[in-house]
């Protein structure tokens, strides 16, 4: 019987970004993964804002967020010797007056470190509506999330420790110290199964607001923005070269398949032609659901009644920037005990008094 510490059940930024910071502590890891369950993290543009825009304020914990992120895309670049992560100047344009006049507010106050103070009345491109003027974000970017993905994945594969398959939850079983998957016995299972979690017979319970996404690959031939920059006006336009452009995305609560729809193609048709002026033609359509809670926070922890089972999941809409910091901490936590932050510890639905079924079956 092979003896690891953990068995990592998804290979998303979730379970990816975790398995390597748990290889770095020298912890023994299996992650299975059978890619074809869900796409959320490959189909991703990979943004990360430390704004929200609706009401200009900052991100839930950019300042601790955006540090650990640098240090762990850096680091990965280097031991996969690849370039994924990017710095960009995320462009907004004004779409009304009272967006620049809050803008010229927030610009003296805490989150103003994010926000470039200088207003232009025009972005470089004549292709754009833009006419009550354009600042930018600060500290934003995007990682390339299939190519993130891909590189660990061979990486994993090279290193022995990455089984392609569906997990089979009826081949677990318990000793007193230890959890056996088939011939693999190890200290704990993490489920790291994005919106999948919602079949796992352990953690169906959490209480999941699910969101589904779709997400448009145009051609815009005569549109000519530099790669240093991402567009945000209703859609969000991210160069990846040769006049291509991610252009999105929806956001639907009630279809909650991963199918691509004529409604959400049409959304993003309407949103884009409000940004340019040019014409522009479709070339891919994708779809996928976001892991987002109830309560807008990562869902991380213990399972209650079997400490051999955790979970590592709910990163919502935004993976890239939430995952190498709470990848740390729960690391952290299951290595040194250290606590969890209680707002992302699941054990807050063990308390809340929200009625939710949680039996092993
Ligand atoms: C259209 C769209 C755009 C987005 N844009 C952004 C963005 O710009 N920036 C950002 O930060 N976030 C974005 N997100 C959100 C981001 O994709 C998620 O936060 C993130 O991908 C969640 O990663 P995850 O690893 O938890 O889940 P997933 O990506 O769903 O990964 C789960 C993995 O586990 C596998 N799996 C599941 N169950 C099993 C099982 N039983 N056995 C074996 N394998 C299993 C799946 O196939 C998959 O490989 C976007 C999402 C969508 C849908």
């Amino acid at each position: 019987m092979k003896q690891i510490n953990y068995i990592i059940v998804g290979q998303g930024l979730a379970g990816t970004i975790l398995a390597q910071t748990l290889l770095k502590q020298n912890k023994s890891i299996l992650v299975i993964d059978e890619p074809a369950l869900s796409n959320a993290s490959r189909i991703a543009a990979g943004l990360y804002n430390p704004v929200v825009f609706k009401r200009l304020v900052k991100s839930w914990m950019a300042d601790e967020l955006i540090p650990c992120m640098d240090e762990f895309y850096a680091g990965a670049e280097k031991l996969l010797n690849q370039k994924f992560y990017f710095k960009k100047r995320i462009v907004k344009p004004f779409a009304e007056e009272q967006e620049r006049t809050l803008w010229e507010k927030k610009v003296n106050e805490e989150v103003g470190r994010y926000l470039s103070a200088i207003i232009f009345d025009h972005f470089q491109n004549e292709s754009i509506h833009n006419p009550l003027g354009v600042s930018e974000i600060l500290e934003g970017g995007n990682l390339n999330t299939a190519l993130f993905l891909n590189c660990f994945r061979n990486y994993f594969s090279q290193n022995d420790c990455l089984l392609e398959e569906t997990f089979d939850y009826n081949r677990v079983s318990f000793s007193e110290n230890k959890v056996v998957y088939k011939d693999i016995e190890a200290d704990k299972i993490i489920f790291c199964e994005g919106y999948k979690t919602i079949d796992n017979p352990y953690f169906s319970w959490l209480p999941f607001k699910l969101t589904k996404g779709e997400i448009l690959t145009v051609k815009i031939p005569d549109f000519k923005i530099d790669d240093e920059f991402v567009l945000n006006k209703g859609v969000f336009i991210l160069p990846l070269g040769n006049n291509i452009y991610k252009v999105g995305a929806t956001y639907e609560w009630n279809d909650l398949t991963e199918k691509t729809t004529e409604k959400g193609k049409l959304e993003l048709e309407d949103k884009l032609k409000k940004v340019i002026k040019l014409p522009f033609e479709i070339i891919d359509q994708q779809a996928g659901i976001r892991p987002t809670v109830l309560d807008r926070r990562p869902l991380i922890g213990i399972h209650s009644e079997n400490n051999k089972l955790a979970v590592f999941n709910g990163m919502g809409t935004k993976g890239v920037m939430l995952v190498p910091h709470f990848a740390n901490q729960f690391a952290d936590f299951l290595i040194n005990n250290i606590p969890l932050n209680k707002e992302v510890d699941i054990d807050r639905f063990n308390k809340s008094g929200v009625k939710l079924e949680r039996r092993l079956s």
